[in-house]
């Protein structure tokens, strides 16, 4: 079976009760104002579908942050009702609880459009999948549309479970038809030159992406952190540079399956310092005393040339610690380098996502997905568990 999406005219929408599953997860500052509402404004052009196909009345629902299964006032979707009624220009009713006895009675009042469940991660059965939480969701529509994108790589009652009680009448939204669409033109016969830009902290959370992206790849160059591994598995000193033995194990043996033609990039050159805190300077060899903090400016020119003729290029994490000034150019050059390309580039993951909106360069960029596990779970698995389930439904 095929996954539909709500622009296919072959559903029939008006007059419908719809239920619908968003990712409004944004962050927040101490005064609980949103810091970002690009996760938000990018559910809009579902929601404005929807009303303007004459639907009956729009449930929302979705996460926020980490509650653990417990109201917490910290994470209420408030704050995400009044931008959305802001931006919608009609109210948006905010229950008290997903579950909240009154929902059924405000749903039957011609005066309401538009309810957000508050939530859902307040009650422990959202995450544990439980199918009751998850048939209780389902009463709140005829139809059900999922475009949830950030968090379809978990199996939780609003992203997998509810599907089962909408046979047929479960579909995609059109930010996520949008987030498949880009991430098939990387897994599916990408366009050659393909380059794969891999930084961030950690190789062993990248691990499994590396081995799969290695091999459809021309090039694949290694920043951040993820460097240090690499670099220690050739015999290279690094210093005190964040590096565990476990990642070099994990370095060498990707660097044993890279035989033949040499893909994997390393830097040639690093901004170091003696702390986070320190000044910085640059550097070719890692002193024993410094730690690598950033790609240095050799190393931004060896990937600009490697880039240059690339036709589609994936980028996820930064080049280096890159909430510090004195350790961003690396990771702002290489968005800047990205903005100059004639190829398809998609950025995914928060940080590389981060320096692009504070570069004011997003629109210059060809996707910039609104999931980094979520794209990076797609990319390891060829699908994700939410969007399998609207194809096949429920597995056991
Ligand atoms: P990730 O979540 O794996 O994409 O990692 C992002 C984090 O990696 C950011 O918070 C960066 O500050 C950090 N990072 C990048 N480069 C380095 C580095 N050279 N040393 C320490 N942390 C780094």
């Amino acid at each position: 079976m095929d996954l539909k999406f709500i622009d296919d005219p072959s559903i029939e929408l008006k007059g419908k009760r719809v239920l619908a599953r968003f990712d409004f997860n944004v962050p927040q500052n101490s005064q609980g104002e949103i810091t970002d509402t690009k996760r938000i404004d990018s559910a809009l052009k579902t929601i404005s579908f929807l009303l303007n196909k004459g639907i009956d009345k729009l449930v929302l629902m979705s996460h926020l942050g980490r509650p653990d299964g417990k109201v917490n006032p910290k994470y209420s979707l408030e704050p995400v009702a009044k931008y959305l009624a802001e931006k919608l220009n009609i109210d948006v009713i905010l229950t008290e609880s997903a579950l909240a006895g009154g929902i059924k009675q405000l749903l039957n009042l011609s005066t309401t459009k538009i309810v957000l469940l508050e939530n859902l991660r307040f009650h422990p059965e959202e995450e544990e999948n439980d199918q009751d939480f998850a048939k209780r969701l389902s009463a709140y529509g005829e139809i059900f549309v999922q475009d949830a994108f950030g968090t379809l790589h978990r199996k939780h009652a609003s992203t997998y479970g509810v599907v089962e009680f909408f046979k047929n009448r479960a579909f995609g939204g059109l930010l996520l038809k949008e987030e498949l669409q880009a991430l098939e033109k990387i897994t599916n016969r990408p366009i050659k030159p393909f380059v794969a830009i891999l930084g961030g902290s950690k190789i062993s959370d990248k691990i499994k992406v590396i081995s799969r992206l290695l091999p459809n790849v021309d090039s694949m160059l290694i920043g951040g952190a993820m460097a240090y591994p690499f670099l220690k598995a050739k015999g290279e000193e690094i210093g005190k540079s964040k590096c565990k033995d476990e990642d070099v194990e994990l370095a060498r043996s990707i660097l044993n399956t890279n035989t033949g033609k040499i893909k994997i990039h390393l830097p040639i050159d690093h901004v170091v310092s003696d702390s986070l805190e320190g000044s910085p300077s640059t550097v070719d060899r890692i002193p024993p005393n410094k730690m690598g903090l950033d790609i240095g400016p050799n190393t931004v020119k060896n990937y600009g040339n490697i880039l240059k003729d690339s036709k589609t290029v994936i980028w996820n994490g930064p080049m280096g610690v890159f909430e510090n000034k004195n350790f961003s150019q690396g990771t702002n050059k290489i968005a800047q380098i990205l903005t100059t390309l004639d190829a398809f580039t998609l950025v995914g993951g928060g940080d590389s996502v981060s320096a692009i909106n504070s570069l004011g360069i997003a629109d210059k960029i060809g996707y910039v997905s609104t999931g980094g596990g979520a794209s990076l779970e797609f990319i390891e698995e060829g699908s994700l568990p939410g969007v399998n389930v609207l194809k096949y439904g429920v597995s056991s």
